[in-house]
């Protein structure tokens, strides 16, 4: 069915349900590409900031925290084409998008000490992949997505590719686990196989000035509210009425709770529904110095309660319990340390050689927890003093019993994992003295449906961004069909909300094509050369 495209949207009200970058995306695209007012754009956000799973939080004295940081890279087209019309956060004459290459430009990433063990940096002079591994990762790069449906990752290799370098590298950076999807694997393999000469040293990796909060999400609010943008914060969608009509779906209510208060909203024929099916942040609990976090579980989550909701009702709605249904295939932990002191950094400087906000992730392979840590350029926060510093880690096995600490990491407070953390990186004598003075904070946040997007799947599954028929909605978000494209990736979130925005309204645009490098003959073989080594 040949979808009508709206082109004069001056009376339609847009609802968008979330407020990810995926519906901050799409607000901008709707003022700036489909000409729809800012005031007839409604955000409705269960939680009571904005900007999902691009969180930024804290001050010195209460310690500062991110679940996560974002690795970009030149190609997430999507996602520069959006920030370079926004102001930045510190400097209104020029866009994120300038401010980002600019910045990168000056601290290019080249991490030094990308995997240690015992304490040592690991010599990645070799990914140590046998030829078997080698083959299987090439057949896994041109296999069709199709027939790697429901595959996990461990279906698909020997268990001696699992000891590779080239494993650790892989996993810690994207978090994969043993037990992901293939599908998933293949297209991450090939969309970023440019990236694949880079991968030991991190080369290609782009950071933003700050955390993904103030560098991202404050100047996109800044722009929106300014365009007249209604924000509804605490305003959870808890239901979504369809009527279907032949081969069409048209949404005609929204049900919503504020403040234990349910309200509906009726839609007329001219308005708009964008939903951010599933997140990956939802439920995450965050612990403190001396509390471990109380893992969470769905019915805090509002994003897989309302696809819970609705998948029943079409079959084109996909299947949220296949990503959402096994919290303990899905879930891993990330922290982030505060400290009023210089000597942490300072010696990491020194033993990996690369000075903050270059570096990139630091791997410890033979931690039972595999944790990992990132020092990002300093200030991270705006309100960061010059005193304090701040680094993130995460740990991929959150419920194995430390090599120190004889505990799951899941049980730990913020003080145990930096205890554990010491011992791998040899530094116990070296931070006590600090830690006793009380100039260590460090906030552990457990993120129950972290991986959810990377669990096993069939085509179907993920409903597309538009499905067929629908007269008046999209998916939007880690959730929704994009082909080619790679999730747990900001580009992939705001190429749904090019793809809903483009083909509901008119706007004479296309959506932009995925960096096709595959087809590159001097991309393929420096890829295969890395992975021969
Ligand atoms: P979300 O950010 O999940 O936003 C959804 C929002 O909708 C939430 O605020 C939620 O509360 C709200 N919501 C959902 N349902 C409802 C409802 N029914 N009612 C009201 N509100 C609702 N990406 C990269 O590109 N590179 C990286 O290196 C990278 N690393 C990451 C590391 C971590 C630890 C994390 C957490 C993410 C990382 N990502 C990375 C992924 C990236 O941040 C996310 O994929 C992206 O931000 C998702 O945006 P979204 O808008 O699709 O969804």
């Amino acid at each position: 069915m040949q979808r009508e495209k709206n082109s004069n949207p001056k009376d339609s009200k847009i609802y968008l349900i979330g407020s990810g970058i995926a519906s901050l995306a799409s607000a901008t695209y709707l003022i700036r590409d489909a000409g729809v007012p800012g005031k007839n754009i409604h955000i409705l956000e269960q939680d009571s900031t904005i900007g999902g799973a691009l969180d930024g939080d804290g001050d010195s004295e209460h310690g500062f925290i991110i679940r996560g940081g974002r690795m970009h890279e030149e190609h997430f087209v999507c996602y520069w084409d959006l920030l370079s019309n926004i102001p930045s956060y510190d400097d209104h004459d020029i866009s994120v998008t300038e401010e980002t290459f600019e910045f990168n430009s000056r601290f290019v990433s080249h991490a030094q000490a990308r995997l240690l063990k015992d304490g040592k940096r690991v010599d990645l002079s070799s990914l140590g992949l046998t030829l078997k591994d080698q083959a299987d990762l090439l057949k896994l790069t041109f296999a069709s997505e199709k027939s790697l449906d429901n595959l996990r990752i461990e279906d698909w290799f020997k268990n001696e590719f699992f000891e590779s370098n080239y494993w650790y590298i892989w996993a810690t950076t994207f978090a994969f686990q043993k037990w992901s999807s293939v599908a998933v694997m293949r297209r991450y393999m090939k969309r970023f196989i440019h990236l694949v000469e880079g991968l030991p040293t991190l080369g290609g990796i782009m950071r933003t000035k700050y955390n993904q909060y103030h560098s991202v999400v404050m100047p996109l609010k800044r722009y929106l509210c300014g365009k007249g943008v209604q924000f509804h914060l605490n305003t959870q969608v808890t239901d979504i009425d369809f009527s279907f009509f032949l081969d069409k779906k048209t949404v005609t209510g929204l049900h919503t709770l504020k403040n234990h208060e349910k309200q509906k909203i009726s839609l007329g024929e001219r308005d708009y529904v964008f939903i951010t099916n599933g997140s990956i942040t939802a439920s995450t609990a965050n612990g403190s110095w001396t509390e471990a976090p109380v893992l969470k579980y769905k019915s805090t989550s509002g994003s897989w309660k309302l696809w819970d909701k609705i998948a029943p009702k079409n079959n084109a709605f996909g299947n949220p319990g296949v990503f959402s249904d096994n919290i303990d295939l899905q879930k891993w932990y990330s922290f982030t340390a505060t400290l009023k002191d210089n000597t942490f950094h300072n010696y990491m400087e020194n033993f990996s050689g690369n000075v903050d906000g270059t570096g990139g992730l630091v791997t410890l392979t033979d931690s039972n927890w595999l944790m990992s840590i990132v020092i990002a350029r300093q200030p991270h926060f705006p309100n960061q003093p010059k005193d304090v510093k701040v680094f993130w880690g995460d740990a991929l096995y959150p419920d194995n019993e430390g090599n120190y600490i004889k505990k799951k990491m899941s049980e730990c407070s913020g003080k145990e994992i930096l205890e554990e953390l010491w011992y791998h990186l040899k530094v116990q004598e070296l931070m006590k003295p600090i830690v006793d003075a009380g100039k260590v904070n460090c906030i552990p946040v457990a993120m129950p449906f972290i991986d959810s997007l990377f669990m096993p799947y069939e085509q179907g599954d993920r409903p597309d961004v538009l499905p067929e028929g629908a007269a008046n909605f999209a998916f939007l978000g880690q959730f929704a069909e994009v082909p080619k494209d790679c999730v747990f990736t900001v580009e992939y979130s705001v190429r749904c909300a090019q793809t809903a925005v483009y083909g509901l309204f008119e706007t004479e645009k296309k959506v932009l094509p995925v960096y096709d490098s595959i087809y590159r003959p001097d991309v393929l073989i420096k890829a295969v050369k890395t992975i021969s080594k």
